[in-house]
């Protein structure tokens, strides 16, 4: 599939990540654990509804690495504290493969007729001028994974294989489905109806892991909001002396961030090639 210029991402690296402050509530651990239990029981019921929905997806995987790549679809990779433990514990430096968590802009367009084009990464940031503090620094939430400059993840080799696929973050192990508190969804995949039928063990697989996945991103959400609710209120956003300083960083090829994520408040920086 040829993509538009726009889609090329570019070169950069995260230089700095560091510890800012570490939220320490211990209502906010009870509330981690009655929550998480919570959910546990309600996906339980869940369960056979869920295995219902995987195994009529007909869903096989057919390893062809393009929800690795950055086609016409946000392949953005979603990433938790623990799942960057995970893939630190296996060699790999963190400032080599996460970014803070950004959107994927589209640029507007109400020709439909019009090719489809991602907005460039200057004006993603420029976007989020609302999360911009009064030191130039971009407020986001959670962390993502690199991607290369064609769009690809950081992690997917040349002949598209995945380079840490037994510890792969559960978005891509769940892939293409996603669960809430209503039950699975699916997104495009052409491994859909690839099958009379999803096998049943991937099936049984797929539904575990999903479950997890709402738990845990539930349990980062409550932790992230606490470090939100003492750290994040003494900023003032979108001031015209804090968006002129973000500009003169972006002059010199670096945007600095604030990252909140369920282990506390990060200062990040990224260094554009
Ligand atoms: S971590 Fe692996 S499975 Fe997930 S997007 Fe990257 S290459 Fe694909």
């Amino acid at each position: 599939m040829s993509k538009p210029d726009s889609n090329q991402l570019p070169a950069l690296f995260l230089s700095t990540v560091s510890k800012e402050y570490a939220p320490k509530d211990v209502s906010t651990s009870l509330r981690v654990e009655n929550e998480s239990e919570k959910i546990r029981q309600m996906l339980l019921g869940k369960q056979k509804s869920m295995q219902k929905t995987i195994g009529t997806a007909g869903f096989s995987c057919l390893m062809c690495g393009k929800c690795c790549e950055r086609a016409e679809d946000d392949n953005s990779v979603y990433i938790l504290p623990a799942e960057i433990e995970k893939i630190e514990s296996k060699g790999f430096s963190r400032s080599d493969f996460i970014l803070p968590l950004l959107p994927d802009f589209y640029n507007d367009s109400n020709d439909i007729s019009s090719s489809f084009q991602y907005s460039t990464f200057t004006e993603t940031l420029r976007a989020l001028s609302e999360q911009i503090d009064e030191h130039g620094r971009i407020h986001t939430f959670g962390w993502m994974l690199q991607r290369k400059e064609d769009g690809s993840c950081i992690f997917l080799s040349e002949s598209k294989k995945c380079l840490i696929y037994d510890i792969r973050p559960a978005l891509c192990h769940t892939y293409p489905f996603f669960a809430d508190e209503n039950g699975v969804s699916k997104c495009e995949c052409e491994g859909l109806e690839s099958v009379s039928r999803t096998e049943p063990d991937l099936t049984n697989e797929l539904t575990k892991a999903l479950q997890n996945r709402v738990v845990a991103d539930q349990a980062d959400y409550i932790q992230t909001s606490a470090g939100i609710k003492e750290y994040y209120e003494q900023f003032t956003f979108n001031s015209e002396c804090g968006i002129a300083i973000f500009e003169e960083n972006l002059k010199k090829n670096v945007v600095s961030f604030v990252v909140y994520d369920g282990t506390g408040v990060y200062a990040a920086e990224i260094q554009l090639k």
